[in-house]
């Protein structure tokens, strides 16, 4: 467990540049001015969905000055809200203000009132994690009125975990608040979730991933635009890894690979393939990676055979997609998509890349 800010995603974005989710922030914020808030709230969508900034918008809501019904901290501690005299609230500043004292201290990290309880690591959040908020919880905040206990990746949470925080949950001290951050609700026991609402973040639109983008000063290239949008699936925070210009080098790099293996398929005969199976080299890893694209490439290309306006996974260029398509048959898009299914398998079982990619192509009837 550790105040938050300490190698931890959560310090990655300012809450206030929030992006999507409009629909559950206003929810929150209008539960913290009428102070009707839960106990706890399960926050599900995918990694980069906006559920860290969303958490921290809602610790912010809480410590900001301009809070309507803000009391100090209890227990007699001094919070900074005893040591200054009440202020009257300004009913034009935006709410979270983002520049109050309180708003500060959440986002430079050091809100002492915010814990945040991840797995460090390992592969399950253990009962030990759990076992820590509980003897935590009943030290007064200082600060703020609120302790904030956020629980990262809380479907991976054993069990025992699971019932040992059911437990604080069925009666937790009135300033505590958790947020269940996790992929998967239904992960979570039916116990946990009947007491505490489940928001889900949504995928943000490609408008709102490009003005993210921009936000971040990342201008990328037409193409390479499109690419990082389509892989980022909705997420902010998959789209700005992924145009960092490293890792945007090497994405690009695997689907110039890809591209040459799909267009070798489609003009047999012409050595493209064995050429394209020679660039993949042989670190295992790797060529994994360029299969499970060249599998989504070729589920594109199936669906294009069905419909023309079909979602794509892969193209960025529907036009260059359905032309390549055509240059198919729909049974030889299947053979190939079995045979690279079958090839991964064995590639797992240690077998050697080249030789393995090379029968695949041989069986399903491409070289
Ligand atoms: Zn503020």
């Amino acid at each position: 467990m550790s105040v938050y800010g300490h190698g931890t995603e959560t310090a990655m974005r300012n809450p206030l540049d929030i992006l999507g989710n409009r629909l559950l922030l206003e929810r929150l914020t209008r539960d913290v001015r009428e102070n009707s808030l839960s106990h706890a709230y399960i926050i599900d969508g995918k990694t980069g969905s906006g559920r860290h900034t969303l958490a921290l918008h809602l610790a912010m809501a809480l410590s900001c000055r301009q809070r309507p019904n803000r009391k100090p901290a209890d227990s007699g501690q001094m919070g900074f809200f005893d040591d200054l005299p009440p202020e009257p609230l300004d009913p034009h500043a935006p709410f979270p203000c983002g520049v109050c004292e309180g708003c500060r201290k959440v986002l430079e990290g050091i809100c002492p009132d915010i814990r945040i309880i991840g797995r460090e690591g390992k592969a399950t959040l253990g009962v030990d994690a759990v076992r820590r908020i509980r003897e935590d919880i009943y030290l007064s905040p200082g600060d703020i009125d609120t302790k904030i206990y956020i629980i990262e990746d809380a479907e991976t949470m054993t069990l025992q975990a699971q019932n040992a925080l059911l437990l604080t949950l069925e009666e937790p001290p009135s300033y505590v608040l958790f947020l269940l951050l996790c992929d998967g609700a239904d992960h979570l026991l039916e116990t946990i979730r009947s007491r505490a609402p489940v928001l889900h973040t949504a995928p943000l639109t490609n408008e709102e991933l490009r003005f993210c983008l921009s936000k971040h000063k990342r201008s990328l290239p037409a193409e390479e635009l499109e690419t990082v949008l389509l892989c980022a699936d909705g997420c902010a925070g998959q789209a700005l890894s992924l145009s960092d210009p490293k890792a945007l080098r090497s994405l690009m790099k695997l689907r110039s690979l890809v591209d040459a293996f799909i267009e070798g398929c489609a003009n047999r005969g012409s050595g493209g393939v064995s050429s394209a199976i020679q660039q993949f080299g042989s670190k295992r890893d790797e060529v994994m990676g360029i299969l499970n694209l060249i599998s989504l490439a070729l589920r594109d290309l199936m669906l294009l055979k069905k419909s023309e306006t079909a979602v794509l996974k892969y193209y960025t260029q529907r036009e260059n997609a359905l032309e390549l398509s055509a240059v198919f048959t729909a049974k030889a898009l299947l053979s190939l998509y079995q045979a690279l299914e079958q090839a991964q398998e064995d590639l797992m079982r240690n077998a050697n890349v080249r030789l393995t990619l090379t029968q695949a192509c041989f069986s399903a009837g491409i070289m």
